[in-house]
């Protein structure tokens, strides 16, 4: 069993297997969760991502999928970067967050991690409700880790202010 978990925080300060980061396609950074992993997280992500540019990616992650770099500096073993829809933008967008998750977990799965924390994916710059991203985060999740029978043990989702919390904390209840 997969355990759902939250807390309020910054998502480069926990201690897990595996730390997801709210991409964008160009996988060379940007603001929000991204410029935080980038700046704690140091030069080598950035590298990797630059080298996953040149190899697999030459037009960027596409919206809905998730690469796995490792984790520089940061307390973790893996950062998973994973290109969340714009809220305005994109045509099936619900499909393509949830898409963030389940891609996510496999990877995450794939790498053996048993613990990987979550930024609330979307609901920063490209604009998403909070509400309406926390229930398709947590319902996702909930799901994806049921029907593969992840072996993760925990999914933690760390969200960096007080409504973002609350927000979560409706759907985890
Ligand atoms: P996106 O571009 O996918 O919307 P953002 O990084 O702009 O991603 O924001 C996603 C969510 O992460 C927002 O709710 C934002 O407040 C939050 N956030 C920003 N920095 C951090 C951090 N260091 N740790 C955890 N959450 C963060």
């Amino acid at each position: 069993m997969t355990a759902i978990t939250l807390i309020q925080g910054d998502i480069t300060q926990q201690s897990v297997d595996a730390i997801v980061n709210a991409a964008n396609s160009s996988l060379l950074g940007g603001g929000g969760v991204d410029g935080a992993i980038h700046r704690r997280g140091g030069p080598a992500i950035l590298a990797e991502c630059r080298d996953l540019r040149a190899s697999r990616y030459g037009r960027g992650l596409p919206t809905g999928q998730a690469v796995a770099t490792t984790a520089g500096n940061l307390d973790a073993r893996w950062v998973i970067h994973t290109v969340g829809p714009r809220f305005t933008r994109e045509e099936n967008r619900s499909e393509l967050l949830a898409s963030c998750y389940r891609e996510s977990l496999r990877i995450a799965d794939e790498l053996g991690a048993r613990t990987v924390a979550f930024p609330a994916v979307s609901a920063g710059i490209y604009g998403w409700p909070m509400e309406d991203a926390a229930r398709i985060a947590v319902e996702t999740v909930r799901e994806s880790v049921r029907e593969t029978e992840s072996a993760i043990e925990e999914v933690r989702f760390v969200l960096f202010d007080e409504q973002a919390y609350e927000a979560f904390a409706r759907h985890v209840r």
